[in-house]
């Protein structure tokens, strides 16, 4: 059998070494295999050949129902679309000098004319393209100067057409630098085609048999053909349908692995009992019925530390939904089986609020708590540390300074991370290796994570929700005002602020433009003095020093500023549950899921709370849509999808955190939901019957597996 990752195309007619270099260096694709998995991006319907006068007649009048279904049958595109003509070139004529020199042509038919343009390459394409000669014109017309014209079209002689091409036709994604070397779309797909035609035998299948019955899916061949040279459209959707399976299923079965290999190898502790600490906890001090959501989250925790095997749990749950109660409650399960726990945050004043809080609510019960941080004093640390390796202290609560090497623990049991999306793969990891056998490990996000989403990053995690929040809560209202109109807004305040309330108003900080954005920050900061004289007000953002920071916050959870004007540091987890309103300026430069997150530091007490959404008047229609979202609903899982279907995975919080390198090439884990959950089945399926991959029907399985992880694409996960 031909092995297709070991043919380079270098040797395929018409590309030589400079091609394959460009290839190679802007898309990675250096064998044939390589170009066979370089998928188009779209698809655009060939088998038209429009006159000049019914496309100027498109493009003039477009609205006009009987041509709008023409032109956007032929292109997913909302703009004008791409069509195809048939007529000869007139005469070429270069105009303008510089950068503005540009070549122009007249294509015509029978019915009229129109122009063509290009800017690169002006004496190439004189060369290449006769005057006088027929031509089959593919191109995007655009309105240019109140004329219609096509800039770069590509032309063809008609018995250059091959198989499949007046069809369905894919089109590649190609760099300024592959133009420039005329590796644009139709040049791939030639590429591809040659690949084809000379891979005579059927392309080695990459799933076993089983697994393709189970999904009903096509041959890879048969796929690989299609997803290229789509011979209908319904086998088009049915290569797309396999290759996306094949995909997720690789991705999934290598994630599974690793929590299958992980339950084989290292066991995990059992707590078999629920002792005194939760029960007098449960019965005798907690202040309130626990909500049916957090119950049935006790429940698995519970059967997950009682299972033989190491717990690796996701809970997520809205912000205010009750994390911090569940993780106190497992917490207390590990100290009444003798062991030790930790409780880890992402910030010191995040650390700091839990060791207040659980302080308090365990007080009496006589359980070692410590806090443990970078700031913490030499002495303190000193005097810890012996107490953590000696097993007295019970609960440890802090940063990822509790993570380092030189705090050991003696009996480590339980693990509770908060807010996940701070912390990566590698890092939990870590903590597999602070006992003999692993601690159990909870972390808690409330940045809610899209179920695909979940299922792809934190794969390896089983996932529990809290989707219920406590009962009397008022939901937040959410308010969309523009700018302008801010003045009636300042009125609505200072009745909050006589009622005693306190206010956030959250600035944003990007990066980019880090200068002008403190600038507008600071500027925000005195007109709010200047507004309201009457009450103290505080300010926070991320290029202050850590204790002066810490100092302004205290300031403002003590309620002795009363307004705290901030960039998003104060986005993650700090609980003043008196602040009532949260204005968001310049809400259009947040993401969905950040508003979403900054809204959740109000609606934290039992009044009212109300989020402001200031932008200007013009506004995109994407960031329409993310404010609309936002003033409609509370719901975190709601809004998290939304998100993904607005802004795609890469952008997503979590996922760059979360330490996997993430490429798919065809899967797209906003619409392919059904299809994941299949693919992780059916992964599941195999690992629970053959956990290692060792018997002869997985080895297929196993090696290209191997493959997969060599490269680029997937290689963040591979058990060393
Ligand atoms: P999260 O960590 O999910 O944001 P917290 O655990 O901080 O939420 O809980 C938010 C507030 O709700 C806390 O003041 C907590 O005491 C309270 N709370 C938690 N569970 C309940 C419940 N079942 N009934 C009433 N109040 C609750
Ligand atoms: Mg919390």
């Amino acid at each position: 059998m031909q092995d297709l990752s070991r043919q380079n195309i270098m040797y395929l007619p018409g590309i030589g070494p400079k091609k394959a270099d460009v290839l190679k260096k802007e898309i990675e694709v250096a064998s044939w295999e390589d170009i066979l998995y370089y998928f188009p991006f779209k698809y655009i319907d060939r088998s038209k050949i429009f006159t000049i006068s019914e496309v100027l007649k498109i493009c003039r009048y477009g609205s006009e129902p009987h041509l709008k279904g023409i032109a956007t049958r032929i292109s997913n595109d909302n703009s004008m679309p791409y069509i195809q003509l048939k007529g000869k070139l007139r005469y070429y004529e270069t105009v303008g000098e510089g950068h503005k020199r540009r070549l122009t042509a007249e294509f015509y038919d029978a019915t009229g004319c129109i122009d063509l343009v290009w800017f690169q390459n002006i004496k190439t394409i004189q060369n290449m393209y006769k005057l006088d000669t027929a031509y089959i014109l593919f191109g995007k017309p655009t309105l240019f100067n109140g004329n219609i014209n096509i800039a770069h079209p590509e032309l063809d002689t008609e018995d250059k057409f091959f198989k499949g091409e007046l069809g369905v036709q894919g089109q590649y994604n190609t760099t300024e630098k592959m133009k420039n070397v005329f590796l644009h779309s139709r040049a791939i797909q030639r590429i591809i085609a040659a690949v084809l035609e000379n891979s005579k035998e059927a392309l080695p299948e990459t799933l076993p048999e089983t697994i393709i019955q189970k999904a009903h899916l096509v041959p890879l061949d048969e796929a690989i053909r299609n997803i290229h040279f789509p011979a209908s459209p319904a086998a088009l959707r049915n290569a797309e349908l396999r290759l996306k399976f094949e995909e997720l299923f690789y991705l999934q079965l290598n994630i599974l692995r690793v929590t299958k290999y992980r339950e084989k190898r290292l066991g995990g502790f059992n707590f078999t009992q629920v002792g005194d600490y939760f029960n007098r906890f449960y019965f005798e001090k907690l202040p309130f019925e626990l909500t049916g959501a957090q119950k049935k989250v006790v429940k698995e925790i519970r059967r997950d530390m009682n299972s033989g095997r190491q717990m690796n749990r996701l809970l997520q749950g809205d912000v205010g939904s009750g994390k911090t109660l569940v993780a106190l409650l497992s917490i207390l399960i590990a100290i009444d089986n003798g062991f030790q726990t930790a409780l880890m945050a992402p910030t010191e004043i995040l650390a700091a609020q839990h060791f207040e809080t659980i302080s308090a609510l365990t007080e009496g019960l006589g359980i070692e708590v410590r806090l443990l941080t970078g700031s913490t004093k030499k002495k303190v640390r000193n005097e810890i540390l012996p107490e953590v390796q000696n097993g007295n202290i019970q609960l440890l609560i802090g940063t990822h300074a509790l993570i380092e090497d030189t705090v050991s623990f003696g009996n480590l049991g339980l693990v509770v991370i908060d807010e996940q999306h701070r912390f990566g793969v590698a890092q939990r990891a870590k903590l597999w290796k602070k006992n003999t056998i692993p601690p159990h490990i909870l972390v808690m996000t409330a940045t809610p994570i899209p179920r695909t989403l979940a299922m792809t990053f934190y794969g390896d995690l089983a996932i529990s929700v809290i989707d219920e929040l406590p009962p009397g809560r008022k939901p937040i209202k959410t308010l969309h005002i523009y700018s302008a109109k801010r003045n009636n807004l300042y009125d609505s305040v200072r009745r909050q602020l006589r009622a005693g309330r306190q206010v956030y108003i959250v600035y944003p900080l990007i990066a980019e433009s880090e200068a002008l954005d403190l600038k507008n920050l600071s500027a925000g900061f005195e007109i709010t003095k200047e507004i309201f004289p009457e009450y103290a007000v505080s300010m926070v953002h991320g290029k202050m020093k850590s204790a002066e920071k810490e100092a302004e916050m205290q300031k403002f959870v003590s309620g002795q500023t009363r307004i705290m004007v901030a960039t998003t540091v104060i986005e993650v987890g700090v609980n003043v549950p008196n602040a009532s309103v949260m204005i968001i300026e310049n809400a259009e430069r947040f993401g969905l899921s950040q508003l979403h997150q900054l809204r959740g530091r109000v609606g934290r007490g039992a009044d009212q709370s109300y989020c402001i959404l200031l932008t200007e008047y013009e506004l995109s229609e994407n960031t329409r849509k993310r404010i609309a979202i936002m003033t409609e609903t509370n719901d975190g899982f709601l809004i998290a999808e939304e998100d993904l279907k607005l802004r795609g995975p890469g952008d997503i919080d979590g996922t760059q955190q979360s330490g996997i390198a993430f490429n798919l090439k065809i899967a797209d884990l906003a619409k392919d939901g059904q299809i994941l959950t299949l693919a992780r089945d059916l992964a599941l399926e195999i690992l629970e019957d053959d956990a290692l991959l060792q018997k002869p029907e997985n080895v297929l399985l196993n090696k290209q597996l191997k493959k997969l992880n060599q490269t680029r694409q997937m290689g963040w996960f591979m058990i060393s």
